[in-house]
């Protein structure tokens, strides 16, 4: 595994070039470019990384997953009352869809799903970013991951869109909290700061039917982790989440830091990182990477 993860990493690295760094979020546009790393952790404690596997990055979007295992946590199928589990085929922060479809998100791995999932959040904890940084500090076995409040204060400042969503949802009933309070919230998750390595450590309750052996905790049941996999499977990585599935073939979550988090349940968890992202908001080197690890072990669900 070590030997193929090296050379996996040599292969693509001339993609990171053709990458573009997300820039509608400033304080991410300063994110160096030349950067890729890889972690895969097995179920049974093996942890194998290369390249810059413990530099942390901003998690952006992949902090959906944890917000909603958190909403599933304390409130279980009633959150299937304010958004769906079907794929948007839409840009992750489209609007259009929202509106015809009378204020409720297709699923919540898109911004505004990711939004109504952080009001009920809102609406459970008395702190809520608080009660996240703690929850992934037990999930990754990590006490120090902190959430960059310069990237969360500049996501704030450039919030319209996210703000037009959250809006549009309340005018339709479909939000209970104060709009601007749970923006803060939404953007401190996506500012938590984790490596590879954490996040593998993080995301592997979901490759072992929800038991987080670094806590202790059955975080999920077995049935919801095969749940929460099907909604990664379907729409973790925005309108590419086919072209995932067809090329890596995987349970996925990605995020516009350049981090991607894929699941082979009941045996690993890989994570990769390159903040050069493509066309759809994904990592373009973080693709690659993923699409030849699976070719050459065969891990496709598929
Ligand atoms: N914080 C980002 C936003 O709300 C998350 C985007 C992402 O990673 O998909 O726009």
């Amino acid at each position: 595994m070590q030997a193929l993860l090296n050379e996996i990493l040599d292969q693509v690295r001339p993609l990171i070039a053709q990458g573009k760094v997300a820039t509608y979020i400033p304080a991410l546009a300063d994110v160096a470019l030349d950067q890729l790393g890889i972690a895969v952790y097995g179920n049974d404690g093996e942890l194998f990384t290369a390249g810059d596997a413990h530099t942390p990055f901003s998690i952006q979007s992949i902090s959906k997953v944890f917000s909603l295992v958190q909403a599933i946590q304390h409130s279980g199928e009633s959150i299937w009352e304010r958004l769906g589990h079907e794929p948007s085929g839409q840009p992750f922060n489209s609007l259009v869809q929202l509106e015809l479809e009378n204020g409720r998100p297709r699923n919540p791995f898109i911004n505004a799903g990711a939004l109504v999932i952080s009001d009920i959040n809102q609406s459970r904890f008395a702190a809520p970013a608080l009660s996240m940084r703690d929850f992934v500090r037990r999930l990754s076995g990590n006490p120090h991951v902190v959430i960059d409040r310069h990237i969360a204060d500049s996501e704030y400042q450039h919030r319209a869109r996210n703000a037009a969503m959250a809006y549009l949802m309340q005018s339709f009933g479909n939000f209970h909290n104060d709009v601007e309070m749970v923006l803060r919230n939404y953007f401190s998750y996506c500012a938590l700061s984790m490596s590879c390595v954490d996040l593998v450590k993080a995301f592997c309750f979901l490759a072992r039917d929800g038991f987080c052996k670094h806590s202790g905790e059955q975080i999920l049941s077995a049935r919801q982790t095969q749940q929460v996999n099907s909604i990664m499977a379907t729409s973790g990585l925005y309108d590419e989440a086919g072209n995932f599935a067809y090329r890596v073939g995987l349970p996925g979550k990605s995020g516009v830091g350049g981090g991607i988090v894929a699941i082979v349940p009941g045996q690993y968890t890989i994570c990769v990182w390159s903040p050069g992202l493509n066309k759809a908001g994904n990592s373009l080197a973080g693709m690659a990477a993923l699409e030849v690890l699976s070719d050459r072990i065969g891990w496709s669900v598929f």
